[in-house]
């Protein structure tokens, strides 16, 4: 599970920072690349990286302000022109199927895929063998949600020098423990995998939150994430601001992340009104209250790992 950064700026493009997407690779987990908004020009960032669109089979939009959605159109028509004909599905507020509807009719454009577009409702989303995400609405001038992924424990760790006490040598007989509650062993012996196996691996949780307005009624939602990737649109002293706009600071980012027990808080929508030198004391304000914070860049790349 790898988080790449697509686009960390907040409203408009700078040079520095384009408008939101961000990528979570599950490559390795399901050989798939889910994209979580979709502002102008995320598909020439995409181009920047290994990404390919076509393993792009979900895309999730926290809401429809354009910083956050009009590169849509432009990357499912070349996902489609680059040969990609696996089923794409797309979570977003309602108004979502509108707006693509519209702008494929009226720009003609005609995908070679299957496209399966769901308007989203607070609670689960989907939930399949892996991965179970839920999404929860924010407080935002429009519908805006944050997405709670949440991957399956997975099976502890079979214990290996047990079996060999009782005789049972590494073969693919492990694999076959592994897989099942009790087999038969061909002596006729019955092994239970409860008695030779360790404790489960706990799945990680990833929250990522779309534009909000600061609010204890996202602390639950986030409670206990492995990493939390949260807005920063505004410094510190421009609470009023951010109340105001709905939108929310430094520290009451790193706030959340604290009363949420989270492990990681990685802050990104980061104004273009402050410049380079202004992001050390930006991270400086949210560190002070929630230590392990990151500041995320175009291009930032992180793992999500196991807690042990
Ligand atoms: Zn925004
Ligand atoms: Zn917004």
């Amino acid at each position: 599970m790898e988080l790449i950064f697509l686009g960390t700026g907040a409203g408009v493009p700078s040079k520095e920072r384009n408008v939101s997407a961000i990528a979570l690779s599950i490559l390795e987990e399901v050989n798939n690349i889910w994209l979580f908004d979709c502002g102008e020009a995320t598909q020439h960032q995409i181009l920047h990286t290994s990404i390919k669109p076509r393993k792009i089979n979900k895309i999730f939009i926290t809401h429809l302000h354009g910083d956050h959605l009009f590169g849509l159109p432009g990357l499912l028509s070349s996902r489609s022109f680059q040969g990609g004909d696996s089923p794409l599905t797309i979570y977003g507020p309602k108004g979502i199927k509108q707006f693509i509807d519209v702008s494929l009719k009226a720009s003609g454009s005609h995908l070679t895929y299957p496209l399966e577009i769901i308007e989203l409702s607070s609670g689960i989303l989907f939930a399949d063998s892996q991965f179970e995400v839920s999404c929860q609405k924010l407080e935002h001038g429009v519908p805006s949600y944050g997405f709670r992924i949440k991957e399956k424990d997975k099976i502890g760790e079979l214990k290996v020098d047990k079996l060999k006490d009782i005789g049972i040598t590494p073969g693919p007989i492990y694999k076959k423990i592994k897989e099942h509650e009790t087999i038969e062993l061909s002596d006729g012996r019955i092994i239970h995998r409860k008695d030779f196996i360790g404790p489960p691996k706990k799945g990680r949780v990833l929250s990522i939150l779309g534009d909000t307005r600061s609010t204890s009624k996202n602390v639950s939602f986030i409670e206990d994430s492995d990493v939390l990737i949260h807005e920063a649109t505004f410094e510190d002293e421009a609470q009023e601001q951010a109340r105001k706009y709905f939108h929310s600071t430094t520290t009451e980012a790193a706030q959340l992340a604290k009363d949420g027990h989270v492990k990681k808080l990685i802050l990104t929508h980061i104004s273009s009104r402050y410049q380079k030198e202004d992001l050390p004391r930006l991270l400086k304000e949210a560190q002070a209250i929630f230590p392990n914070t990151t500041l995320a860049e175009d291009f930032s790349r992180f793992n999500v790992k196991y807690q042990h």
